[in-house]
């Protein structure tokens, strides 16, 4: 069996009062693309947000290749090999698209290394995103969204994460667009990268997917293999759609 890169055991999490991720249990196995899924208002953000440290947790343990992360700072869970692309993109709009490359290798454990190792990872980077090489000059906040959204795939890659989340990156994006987006998510998982996906493009996600969970009212009520929720019957019992 693959180990579990990310393993979730009865996670339970508030804002105020109100509990948002209740008893939460759920595991991604190294080298997988797991999508998480699940109306609006599911947990599925705030999910996200547990793991990568910026929402504490109040019950339960979070564990990185088997080492608990939780009560951790984001700035150490992002160190130790998270990496969070959050709703909205998270890129330097007035920079161009090679200083924003640039200040992620640069921060990043990697880059303080040595020059040649920045070179080399710069080069890495614009071989996997060939687009975003054409348009290095360019700022960043003149990108189409598809290209921005590149832009902070690229950045997270920067520091070779463990597991690379991302939240609904297909958001506000045109259908041609996110289909070539998914191509660089398929690329990134023959890769290896490890990833955990929220996504409203069904289509996409269930393609990529090697699990699913559907999560409902902060819990999850569904976990089976893509083509479980191909049938529409189904989609829409747990859905709702
Ligand atoms: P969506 O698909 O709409 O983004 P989601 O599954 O990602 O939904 P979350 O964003 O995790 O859902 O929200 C879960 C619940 O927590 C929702 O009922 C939401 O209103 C509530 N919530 C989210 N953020 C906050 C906050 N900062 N303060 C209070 N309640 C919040």
């Amino acid at each position: 069996m693959t180990a579990l890169a990310l393993e979730l055991s009865g996670v339970r999490a508030s804002y105020g009062k109100v509990e948002v991720l209740r008893g939460l249990s759920l595991g991604v196995p190294e080298g997988c693309v797991v999508a998480l899924l699940g109306a609006n208002g599911a947990g599925k953000t705030t999910t996200l947000r547990a793991i990568s440290g910026t929402m504490p947790i109040a019950q339960g343990s979070i564990k990185l290749h088997g080492r608990r992360i939780d009560g951790r700072s984001a700035s150490r869970i992002a160190r130790g090999g998270i990496a969070l692309i959050p709703e909205g993109r998270g890129i330097f709009p007035t920079l161009s698209v090679r200083d924003n490359i640039e200040i992620a290798i640069r921060c990043s454990v990697e880059g303080g290394a040595s020059p040649s190792s920045r070179r080399e990872g710069f080069d890495r980077i614009v071989a996997t995103f060939p687009r975003l090489g054409e348009r290095l000059a360019q700022s960043a906040g003149t990108l189409s969204g598809g290209e921005q959204q590149m832009l902070a795939l690229a950045r997270a890659l920067v520091a070779r994460p463990k597991v690379l989340m991302m939240d609904e990156i297909s958001m506000g994006l045109a259908p041609i667009v996110v289909e070539q987006l998914f191509e660089t998510v398929r690329t990134l998982k023959e890769q290896g990268t490890t990833i955990l996906l929220v996504e409203q493009y069904l289509t996409h996600a269930l393609r990529l997917a090697d699990i699913c969970y559907v999560l409902a009212k902060g819990e999850v009520i569904f976990v089976g293999e893509p083509a479980e929720l191909r049938d529409p019957e189904t989609v829409s019992t747990y859905l709702g759609v």
